[in-house]
């Protein structure tokens, strides 16, 4: 997904777009669904400022029943641009700050958009924080009912 900056004057602006997850290089496994895109951008040069929302479901499979389950997920991030050369000095929030040459005529945000989907995901694969899991003596899932293992 790119900004095509000469299209966003000073001010500020909202931007919606719908991305498919190959758009943004992401597994199409884990992101069967089109990403919504909400930005909101400020641009004060040589500042840009996004405040950027993301909505997708992903598709995973329960680490401990194995069942295959949707879950919804929503990602923020603000990224900060500046149209111009990394000063010498960088200030103590520099890292957040990226550098782009003043004659810029497009970010490209796939790269920024895909960390912070990818960071938003949950470590663990659950289909429920109290998934039950499977026996491990019959293999009967256990969210389905008891077996005769505990009988
Ligand atoms: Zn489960
Ligand atoms: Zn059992």
């Amino acid at each position: 997904m790119k900004l095509h900056l000469p299209s966003y004057p000073r001010g500020h602006h909202q931007i919606s777009e719908t991305v498919e997850s190959a758009q943004l290089d992401l597994d199409r496994l884990l992101f069967p669904r089109a990403i919504e895109v909400r930005i909101q951008l400020e641009r004060q040069d040589p500042y840009l400022r996004l405040d950027c929302q993301l909505k997708t479901s992903i598709h995973r499979t329960c680490d401990r029943c194995l069942a295959d389950y949707d879950s919804s997920v929503i990602a923020d991030a603000r990224l900060v641009f500046v149209l111009g050369a990394m000063p010498s000095h960088r200030n103590e929030d520099a890292e957040e700050i990226q550098y782009i040459p003043t004659d810029s005529q497009e970010i490209d945000l796939s790269a920024d958009l895909r960390d912070t989907l990818m960071l938003s995901l949950p470590m663990k694969s659950l289909c429920h924080d109290d998934c039950k899991g499977l026996c491990s003596q019959c293999g009967q899932n256990l969210n389905e009912g008891l077996c005769r293992c505990s009988r």
